[in-house]
């Protein structure tokens, strides 16, 4: 298998040559929140896949889901005025949970495709308003909106823009709220007054007038796990509304209990208007991402569009297999998974920062089940750790051998997302893991 993947299987994210050295690590099975290799190496996967297993593995339920509405209808298109039953109701639920008016959802097959229809939306709502000067986008730095075209220029990660002359011409960042690393210091408020001072800022440098939105992770997740001050989401959120520009909250990794509840906004008391979501809709058994849209908003597109129809949609949107998953998954959150998620999100967050102490930890934050430690060589000057001295890879590997897959960030930041299914005692194999592996690091 290692062979056949050298000779064919492209890993963009792996650096090409890098990646054929080490070769692939193949999965084989998984079951609850354990994962086992090809080996029969077993692992708690702390980080759900790619943040997206958030139900955990191997629920026989959600196989069963799939399986009837593949011998039922394993087709139709969502493309046309065409639809399924299981799209139709899961559309309906989702909405019904939605935070405040969200109450109009558009089903792609992912996070960067959900991003991408953002900016469709949101450009045929200011044609609708006579307003089509607003075509100018605002997101944060080390933020992650994707990596289709549209989505890796509102992505703020160097590494998705080269050779691309990204961001695009239209596409814009302000600083990021990075807590730990802020030029303002730590203090909660002056990090949001900060926040809200670029974002005007950058408003009026490019004019009211040409800016149509702003976009935000309610947490920033690929950029380290980066957790705003509280208050900040809704401090930018009213700032959006002040200068007459849209607010996009991208719940493609906080959705669907990784922070607590369904929706990460509903911690921040906010309704963004439009909001994307992904991964966690399906908890990664089949692929599907959620746009949201808010009453203003789709009743804008919709009464500007009149009789005409907007150009947008792909073959697999609102796909029924999809949708009949992510009605059984919701199911699961419902009756019990979303209540263990908080409770061991809990006990994470307490076992991380029990890590604080340990020579190599500067920082630990997050969310519920969704944290990260960041290593430093020196604590006080929050040195990071060499990049060249202890690669990323090699502290992956160690962590991989004593059981335990985390993302590990070229940033020297350790991620963590485990399933919401997570037992007490997995919870604290997860903590045991990570500090042999970072004991065995300072070796
Ligand atoms: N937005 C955010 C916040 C994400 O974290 C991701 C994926 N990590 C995306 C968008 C893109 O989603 P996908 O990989 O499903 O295209």
């Amino acid at each position: 298998l290692i062979e056949l993947d050298r000779a064919h299987l492209v890993h963009p994210v792996a650096s090409y040559r890098g990646h054929e050295q080490a070769g692939v690590r193949v999965l084989k099975s998984a079951k609850g929140a354990t994962v086992t290799d090809a080996s029969g190496h077993q692992m708690i996967d702390g980080f759900a896949g790619l943040w997206c297993v958030n139900a955990g593995y191997g629920h026989d339920s959600i196989v069963e889901a799939a399986a009837r509405q593949m011998r039922e209808l394993p087709y139709a298109t969502g493309y046309f005025s065409l639809g399924s039953e299981p799209a139709i109701r899961l559309a309906a639920e989702l909405a019904d949970r939605a935070p405040g008016d969200l109450n109009h959802v558009y089903f792609t097959l992912g996070g960067s495709d959900a991003v991408d229809s953002t900016v469709r939306f949101i450009r045929y709502y200011y044609h609708a308003l006579g307003k089509p000067t607003k075509d100018q986008f605002i997101s944060l730095e080390q933020g992650y909106h994707g990596s289709s075209t549209v989505g890796a220029g509102l992505t703020a990660l160097p590494v998705f823009h080269a050779g691309f002359g990204m961001p695009l011409d239209w596409q814009h960042k302000i600083p990021s709220h990075y807590a730990y690393r802020n030029p303002v210091g730590t203090d909660p408020q002056a990090i949001i007054a900060a926040s809200v001072a670029a974002l005007r800022a950058k408003v009026e440098e490019l004019g009211a007038e040409r800016v149509a939105a702003f976009y935000a992770e309610p947490i920033q997740g690929s950029g380290g796990v980066l957790v705003p001050p509280a208050g900040w989401m809704k401090a930018m959120r009213d700032l959006c509304s002040e200068l007459d520009i849209l607010f996009v909250a991208d719940e493609v990794i906080t959705g669907f209990g990784r922070t607590g509840p369904l929706f990460a906004c509903s911690d921040d008391g906010i309704v963004p208007d439009l909001m994307t979501t992904a991964k966690g809709l399906t908890s990664g058994y089949v692929p599907m991402g959620a746009v949201f849209l808010s009453e203003r908003v789709y009743g804008t597109i919709a009464d500007g569009a009149g009789a005409s129809a907007v150009g947008h949609g792909y073959t697999y949107s609102a796909h029924p297999v999809s949708a009949a998953v992510g009605l059984e998954v919701l199911r699961l959150y419902e009756s019990g998974l979303l209540e263990n998620g908080v409770k061991a999100g809990a006990r994470l967050m307490a076992g991380l920062r029990d890590l604080s102490s340990h020579p190599l930890v500067g920082d630990v934050r997050g969310r519920g089940m969704l944290a990260a430690v960041e290593l430093v060589v020196d604590k006080a000057r929050k040195t990071p750790l060499p990049p060249a001295a202890e690669p990323a890879r090699r502290i992956f590997d160690r962590a991989w051998n004593n059981g335990l897959v985390i993302r590990a960030f070229g940033n020297g930041v350790l991620g963590y997302a485990p399933p919401l299914c997570c037992t007490d005692g997995e919870i604290d194999a997860i903590i045991e893991r990570t500090r042999r592996t970072l004991d065995q690091t300072l070796e």
